[in-house]
């Protein structure tokens, strides 16, 4: 996914490279592959990701361009004529982020947690789950199979916050996966100190998905044991000035939660530079302090995702799997036409998908990758979108 439309390098600044794709025109770095001018290339999240020989993205060029003009051209008439704020929303994702549409492949890899969240199911105290652990060669045969046969250009990997993988672990890892399968490297790892995550980007992470759950301090202490607020935000800071591309948000719908804070929690995710919105429903899991808590409606959904396009225009918006699980037949397809215009699939394998319960019930968990991959597609299509995220 984001695989399917190289550009051509047409103008190189040190590291800035100028690329084309259909008369587009967009800026990514070139620090993770050395390119020259006239280069094809895939890039990705503002990054270039490997070159492609040019017969080959010739040839994939021209099997998309008919394609290619007409989700434009759908994506614009379903975005003519806004009346209602989720229509504004998406008019103005569609005047700024065009009709690309970010999807991340995104590998659960372990539910081991020292944590204890009270909002979620694979919390340190939750004994009723299975916890697995997969070893970093696992790790690796599924990237290389994510890479290599799905074609995915971005991967989150993620975990409960899992000591286990050390430093060194996960130095081997993402060094393997940065020489061997070209792709953008998002860490969902927790709170690891500075060191370990400059020691990652410098081996070839590149983005960092942490969210802080909630700008409200008394709920952040009380939901988050052992946490502390203002350490989380200055370690988001941080990871920022490193380099990293931020994926950040919040809960919605957690108790004593007020609607206004949502405005404050959209506030702060942009405050925080993030490259990617990540904010879902929250969701409770039977197994938890907080398992008596109510959904919130889909229409508290739509209408955070909505403010935050309006208020960051430029913004990458996550529709979470949450918000796919909270309406799973309206979801997704609302969430796109509310001012979203990113994805994830998840590629873990469906053994331990199962057991990465952080709530039940989550969408797609007993999907194969390629159905997911074929559904998601389909959805994109409908709305004129296409799974392609080269630059700014
Ligand atoms: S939210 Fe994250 S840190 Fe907290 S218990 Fe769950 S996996 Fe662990």
């Amino acid at each position: 996914m984001c695989y399917a439309i190289p550009g051509k390098i047409v103008e190189l600044d040190t590291r800035s490279a100028t690329i084309e794709y259909y008369g587009e025109k967009k800026k990514a770095y070139t620090d993770l592959v050395d390119v020259k001018e006239g280069d094809y290339v895939y890039a990705q999240g503002g990054f270039v990701i490997s070159k492609v020989p040019e017969e080959e993205a010739l040839n994939i060029l021209k099997d998309w361009q008919e394609l290619f003009f007409q989700l434009q051209e759908t994506d614009r008439k379903l975005s003519n004529n806004p009346k209602t704020i989720y229509q504004r929303a998406n008019a103005v994702r569609q005047k700024y982020q065009g009709n690309s549409c970010c999807v991340h492949g995104i590998l659960e890899f372990s539910n081991h947690c020292s944590q204890n969240c009270f909002y979620c199911g694979i919390r340190s105290d939750n004994r009723n789950i299975s916890r697995y652990r997969m070893s970093v060669d696992e790790i690796l045969s599924n990237v290389e199979y994510a890479v290599n046969k799905l074609g995915f250009k971005a991967l989150v990997l993620q975990s409960g916050e899992d000591y286990w993988y050390d430093e060194e672990k996960l130095t081997t890892m993402i060094k393997q996966i940065r020489d061997n399968f070209p792709s953008l490297i998002f860490l969902s790892i927790g709170e690891r100190d500075e060191k370990t995550y400059k020691r990652l980007f410098e081996v070839g992470a590149r983005g960092a998905l942490i969210r802080f759950e909630t700008s409200n301090r008394e709920l952040y202490s009380r939901f988050k044991p052992g946490s502390s607020y203002d350490k989380r935000i200055d370690l988001i800071r941080n990871l920022r000035k490193i380099g990293y591309l931020i994926i950040t948000g919040f809960l919605v719908g957690l108790p004593g939660q007020k609607s206004k804070e949502i405005l404050t929690d959209i506030q702060l995710t942009a405050e925080l530079d993030a490259e990617m919105f990540s904010f879902g429903p929250f969701i409770p899991h039977p197994q938890t302090p907080l398992h008596n808590t109510p959904l919130p409606e889909l229409d508290t959904m739509l209408n955070a995702i909505a403010k935050s396009r309006l208020m960051s225009p430029s913004a990458k918006i996550l529709v979470t799997t949450a918000l796919e699980t909270l309406d799973k037949e309206k979801g997704a397809r609302e969430g796109l036409m509310a001012g979203a215009n990113s994805l994830m699939i998840n590629i873990t394998p469906i053994k331990y998908r199962r057991l990465y319960e952080i709530y039940p019930n989550r969408a797609g968990t007993e999907d194969d990758t390629q159905t997911r991959i074929d559904a998601v597609l389909t959805l994109l299509y409908s709305l004129g979108r296409a799974p392609t995220d080269l630059g700014i």
